[in-house]
């Protein structure tokens, strides 16, 4: 493969908010940028939550919010026209849902990716670092990415959509890989597991990931028995009302932006329960019924503790050693298990790469505009879109299905307003640009004339 190319818009990550944005850039922008667009992504195909894509979750939106609808019912990129060039539209029309199931979204995107006729995608292409560009005046004209396998990509536009960091309490970082599984990573490393053995699994969290894990792990290691630690005082259904499910439209974006910082924080604090404390209601009753015959025949598999934090982990020969802290007594107590399943969730910083690059550009904060363009201090002619972790400006909404269609037409004329105004970067044969590295200032000129 050639080490250095030069691309006008480079996408990392084919998850939706890329595939989205690749979408529109074929449906909205002019052919030249379209074609002169490329997505890249580390895995050799495209999955939906590769890690959870258990066979029979379902999506928690309708399949109306899918990569192109709420911006343009009439485009062939929709969820219906997938179900019908795959000949399943009369079988989902039958089934009377609004959710498909997590796989039937993931087979989608790659369908979506799969019929993208003008912007590229390229598979086993993880970008390793990303640095901004400068020319002899100190203006930013573009972006140098860099491969995993040390090739590198200019480029003018950027879009990050690497998805979010897994959240890993520092209290488990003690223990040792194989005795963790995060939920990101549950499929391949459960599978690679003895499914015989009588592991005693502890299962951290209350949430939907925690409690699918719960459910699944009975399945996939069917000898072993599971202890469920939650903070809160137990499961609950995610709420849903279609009051408060207006705020996820992506009408409502301008409103979040604009508002108050005090009434972005009281949203996001009563909004908390619709997306992330919360269990599918199918799921929280069969896990109850389970409970429920487990005590009608005396013979525990499952078990639930509530109320209580994870304050150490250790390892004791072979077993790992919880310790557990009642939040009702202050009491400890010890919880041996062979394996742990961290229903955690994901941080909140921003991705490695993001945090990178902010600080080759020496930037106080990451912050983009409503169009989701990072700002940058000084003088540019290039832009990088963040996607995906604006969650504290543009609502709870930013890292769900709900607003990708309008987000991604949002960048695309962004993109378009800024365009026309801009000189080419650098002349066909000129050498590949420098990019600057975190320890460089940004101030410092590198690279381009
Ligand atoms: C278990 C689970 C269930 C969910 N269910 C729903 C739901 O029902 N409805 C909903 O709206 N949202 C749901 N979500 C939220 C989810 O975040 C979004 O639906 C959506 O996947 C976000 O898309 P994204 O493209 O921003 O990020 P992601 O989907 O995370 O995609 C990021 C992509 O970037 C790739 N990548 C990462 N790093 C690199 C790199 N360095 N180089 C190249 N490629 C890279 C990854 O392999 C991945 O393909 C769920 C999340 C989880 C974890």
């Amino acid at each position: 493969m050639t080490r250095h190319r030069d691309v006008e818009l480079l996408a990392v990550g084919a998850g939706p908010s890329n595939i989205a944005l690749a979408v529109a850039l074929e449906e909205l922008a002019p052919v030249d940028l379209a074609r002169n667009s490329l997505l890249i992504e580390r895995s050799e195909t495209v999955a939906w939550q590769r890690g959870m894509l258990l066979p029979w979750t379902q999506a928690q939106v309708s399949f109306l919010k899918d990569l192109v609808t709420l911006r343009d019912p009439r485009s062939k990129f929709s969820f219906l026209n997938y179900l019908h060039s795959v000949d399943r539209l009369n079988e989902f029309v039958n089934l009377g849902t609004f959710t498909p199931y997590r796989t039937e979204i993931s087979d989608y995107l790659q369908w979506a990716a799969n019929t993208l006729s003008t912007v590229r995608v390229e598979y086993g292409r993880g970008c390793a670092s990303i640095g901004p560009v400068m020319d002899s005046n100190g203006v930013l004209t573009g972006w140098l990415t860099r491969l995993a396998d040390g090739s590198t990509i200019a480029s003018r536009f950027l879009s990050i959509g690497v998805g979010r960091e897994p959240n890993i309490p520092e209290v488990f970082l003690r223990l040792p890989d194989r005795r963790l599984i995060h939920s990101t990573q549950y499929l391949p490393r459960i599978s690679e597991m003895s499914k015989d053995l009588p592991y005693h699994v502890a299962v951290i969290g209350g949430a939907q990931s925690a409690a699918e894990m719960l459910y699944s792990v009975q399945q996939d290691l069917p000898s072993c028995r599971a202890t469920m630690v939650m903070r809160s005082i137990g499961l609950n259904n995610y709420e849903h009302s279609k009051f408060t499910n207006e705020l996820y439209y992506p009408s409502f974006t301008d409103e979040f932006y604009n508002a108050l910082p005090g009434a972005r924080e009281q949203f996001l604090r009563e909004l908390h329960r619709t997306n992330y404390a919360g269990l599918n209601p199918a799921l929280l009753d069969a896990l109850y019924r389970q409970l429920y015959q487990e005590r009608l025949v005396g013979k525990q598999r499952i078990q639930m503790i509530t109320m209580t934090d994870v304050t150490g982990a250790r390892m004791d020969s072979d077993e790992v050693v919880l310790e557990l802290t009642d939040r009702k007594t202050g009491g400890v107590s010890e919880l041996r298990c062979d394996l742990v399943l961290l229903g955690t969730g994901f941080a909140p910083r921003m991705p490695r790469l993001v945090r990178h690059l902010s600080s080759a550009l020496r930037l106080d904060r990451i912050a983009v505009t409503r169009q989701y363009r990072l700002i940058v201090d000084g003088p540019a002619t290039a832009a990088c879109y963040l996607q995906g972790v604006n969650e504290a400006t543009h609502g709870i909404a930013d890292s769900l299905l709900s607003v990708l269609a309008k987000r991604a037409s949002e960048i695309t004329e962004d993109i378009l307003t800024w365009r026309p105004s801009l000189q080419p970067r650098h002349q066909p044969g000129q050498q590949p640009p420098s990019a600057l590295t975190p320890s460089q200032g940004a101030t410092q000129v590198l690279g381009i004339s």
